[in-house]
């Protein structure tokens, strides 16, 4: 049976970029010699990195100025090397979520935290509206789809200071004015690559500001002035985002990825609204392109595991909800295909049907 995979992270890719991948892991361009096993320096492997690079800076339309990294680590680490590298005495952080909690936790340990406004009396529900940024902070720091709650701010913000974005679960989903922010930050296994490595894109001069030493793999001037080739970057994952990189350019570029996302989207929440079975759980207007939650409404709560039950019975894959908000998520990150969404509406109609 066909397979549809809703799975938050690591995710679902496009089944060429897999295919193509596994072909150089077996015989990294006619070399006899697999791409696992190549020294990152082997003149064939630059070009990897290049053209990777070349692609994000053309996909993103990324100014002159900036630099593309690919660090090891998880957005996980990027929470502390940004306080580390950008914060000099008072950072800004819009909490809106899991991880934007644990980007102000590391921020905490290099200085005053700002939290500008937050969504936790709603169990994040929400994207805070309202409320103003300082301007005398050193940066805001947002999460702009927040994975787990499913909320998301498809447009980038105008605020008075510079802005950092994790936007580990939604780059390359739409359009993003890079020139608004200092840094974005991704994790690639959400929409770009398997996991293993980060994506950073960082804006030259607001490096060297932060009055510490930073030790030398947390430093970006370090990767900067390398070209991510300061110690062994993550090879494997590496090429597996240059053929998505190909892969998004070829299907017509973010512009194209965000058509998608909204026609997607759009499907299925249409279906979590007319069927009596479910409910959304975030407000309307902040509803996540990428990651789609529902709960069954409460008549039917009990229908929750016989739902989940017969989804995967019918070929859907992790569409279980994050334990701090239970129901589903069916993340449809770019790969994921309309037939995909498709396929679940099916299944949620099908199973009203029976009920
Ligand atoms: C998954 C995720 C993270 C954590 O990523 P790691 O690469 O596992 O450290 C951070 N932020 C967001 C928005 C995420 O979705």
């Amino acid at each position: 049976m066909k397979k549809y995979n809703f799975n938050a992270g690591p995710s679902i890719l496009p089944r060429e970029v897999i295919e193509n991948t596994a072909k150089q892991i077996l015989d990294f361009n006619g070399s006899g010699l697999s791409l696992a096993e190549i020294s990152h320096r082997a003149k064939d492997f630059q070009p990897v990195v290049d053209e990777a690079v070349a692609l994000i800076k053309e996909l993103l339309n990324v100014p002159e100025g900036y630099s593309v990294l690919f660090l090891g680590g998880g957005a996980s680490l990027e929470f502390c090397m940004v306080p580390y590298n950008f914060l000099v005495k008072k950072a800004a952080y819009l909490n809106t979520g899991t991880w934007a909690k644990k980007a102000m936790k590391e921020a905490k340990l290099f200085g005053e935290v700002v939290e500008v406004a937050s969504s936790a009396d709603a169990n994040y529900t929400y994207i805070p509206k309202g409320w103003t940024c300082p301007t005398d902070v050193d940066y805001l720091h947002i999460t702009t789809n927040n994975t787990i709650y499913g909320t998301e701010m498809r447009k980038d913000l105008d605020v008075p200071v510079r802005l950092i974005g994790d936007m580990s679960s939604d780059i390359f989903s739409r359009p993003v004015d890079v020139a608004k922010y200092d840094c974005i930050y991704a994790g690639a296994q959400k929409n770009l690559s398997m996991a293993g490595v980060t994506v950073i894109i960082v804006k030259n001069d607001a490096l060297g500001k932060a009055p510490r030493e930073i030790p030398t793999m947390l430093n970006y001037q370090t990767h900067v002035d390398k070209g991510s080739m300061f110690n062994t970057p993550p090879v494997v994952p590496i090429y597996c985002a240059l053929e998505t990189l190909r892969w998004i350019k070829k299907m017509g570029g973010v512009e194209a990825m965000d058509k998608l996302a909204h026609e997607r989207a759009e499907l299925l929440y249409a279906e979590i609204d007319r069927n009596k079975l479910f409910r959304g759980t975030v407000a309307e207007e902040d509803r996540s392109l990428m990651n789609i939650c529902f709960v069954m409404n409460d008549e039917y709560a009990e229908l929750e595991k016989p739902f989940f039950e017969y989804a995967t019975s019918q070929g859907m894959v992790g569409i279980k909800g994050h334990r701090s908000v239970g129901g589903f998520r069916a993340s449809c990150y770019n790969a994921m295909s309309v037939e995909g969404v498709q396929a679940l509406v099916k299944c949620m109609k099908e199973f009203e049907a029976q009920h």
